[in-house]
């Protein structure tokens, strides 16, 4: 997969990726995902995002070489590798914080070393491929135990964790009243996890029917399209006694839905401020004292949020992308015990060769589209 230029990519021949460092690995991709995040990258929303690039950080696959200094995986190893790169000894991996190693993005701003995920994420190659080069091959990548479904695995990488990270971060506690907003697989796997930490109510929002009828099936909570509901603040806290939910998750981020292509003019981006809408919601329709847990992913045009209400209400606002190594262990527990079941969100399965439609279908919610795999034919 190869990125030409916002809301344009292709499949091209690119080298086969090398042993860079003595600690990286090889690995022959056997499936990778398309991700909400990836919308941001192809409508051209992150900065640094450079023609040529392949995106793609939610893959598995065969290990297929590894440096002299990876000890831990063997030539032939199926592996889950976690959309983080994260070197496993600077100060922020040592508290498992692997999202925002500081060794793995020589940027070293906020974000650690994201797959196919910019220059502003360290500017690796995704796994939208047949090969990835996965650094630091000891610290991320964890062999798939032989019983699980390799659909399963590939949503290891990444919905699954960032899903239960949201639940975690969103400190729920039993019986509470939990809003997600955005019914994508995120914000779905986010509400099914709300009910392993014990929420006594789930509700998701979405503007999508398709999604919401998933999500009520799927995750088993309350779902309501926000285009029908009047304000859904409104309708929030009169659902709620006027209290307000006790943890709102936004799992939406930067909504650049046709927005970022108006600011194109001739070849040069504008990047232009989101609108935030779904953070605004859950900011204002959170109660007094209530948690805010954002996963959703914002640009750095996004700064426009109400945080005079974040003061007045003393809200607790947790964000932060999802630290998979951290989470993994654990996961693959509530997948062995069938408490959650990631391959049930996929929806599609599209040959490598045809990413371009399946970023299309994707992008643009066709085709009751919610979670498409890539499977490459090598
Ligand atoms: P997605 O695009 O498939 O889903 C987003 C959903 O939000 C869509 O169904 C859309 O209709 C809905 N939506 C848009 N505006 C809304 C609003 N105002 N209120 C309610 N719903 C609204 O994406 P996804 O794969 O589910 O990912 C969701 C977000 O999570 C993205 O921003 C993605 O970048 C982010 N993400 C974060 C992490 C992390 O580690 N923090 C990891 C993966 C994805
Ligand atoms: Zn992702």
């Amino acid at each position: 997969m190869n990125y030409r230029g916002p809301r344009r990519v292709r499949v091209s021949e690119k080298p086969m990726p090398e042993i860079l460092h003595p600690k990286d690995c090889v690995v022959r991709v056997t499936r990778s995902c398309i991700c909400g995040s990836d919308i941001h990258l192809y409508n051209g929303l992150v900065p640094d995002t450079r023609v040529g690039s392949t995106f793609g950080h939610e893959f598995i696959g065969v290990v297929e070489e590894i440096g002299p200094d990876v000890h831990k995986l063997k030539v032939g190893d199926n592996v889950i590798v976690p959309f983080n790169i994260a070197c496993g000894e600077c100060a922020f991996c040592k508290q498992e914080l692997y999202g925002n190693c500081h060794e793995s993005n020589s940027q070293a701003t906020a974000v650690g070393g994201i797959f196919g995920y910019s220059h502003t994420a360290g500017g690796y190659d995704g796994g939208q491929a047949e090969y990835a080069r996965v650094p630091y091959a000891d610290v991320g990548p964890t062999v798939i135990p032989e019983w699980m479904d390799h659909d399963d695995a590939v949503l290891l990488t990444d919905v699954v964790p960032t899903g239960y990270q949201a639940a975690e971060m969103g400190g729920i506690k039993t019986g509470d009243t939990v809003v997600i907003f955005g019914a994508g697989p995120v914000g779905i796997m986010a509400a099914k996890c709300a009910w392993l930490f014990g929420a006594g109510r789930v509700i998701i929002i979405d503007k999508l029917d398709y999604r919401l009828e998933f999500a009520k099936e799927y995750a088993q909570c309350e779902a309501y399209n926000y285009e029908d509901m009047g304000d859904p603040v409104l309708f929030l806290k009169k659902t709620t006694d006027w209290f307000g939910a006790d943890v709102c998750i936004d799992a939406v981020g930067a909504d650049a839905t046709g927005s970022a292509l108006q600011t194109i003019t001739g070849k040069k981006l504008m990047l232009q401020a989101g609108a935030a809408t779904a953070l605004h919601w859950a900011i204002n329709s959170v109660k007094k004292g209530g948690i805010v847990s954002i996963v959703g992913v914002y640009g750095p045009t996004d700064n426009l949020v109400p945080i005079g209400n974040v003061l007045n209400k003393g809200l607790t606002v947790r964000a932060n992308q999802a630290s998979v190594k951290r989470l993994l262990p654990r996961l693959i527990e509530h997948v062995k015990e069938g408490r959650l079941n990631p391959k049930g969100l996929i929806t599609h399965r599209v040959p490598l060769e045809e990413v371009a439609d399946a970023y299309h279908i994707f992008t643009s919610k066709l085709d009751n589209c919610l979670k498409p795999v890539l499977i490459p034919s090598t």
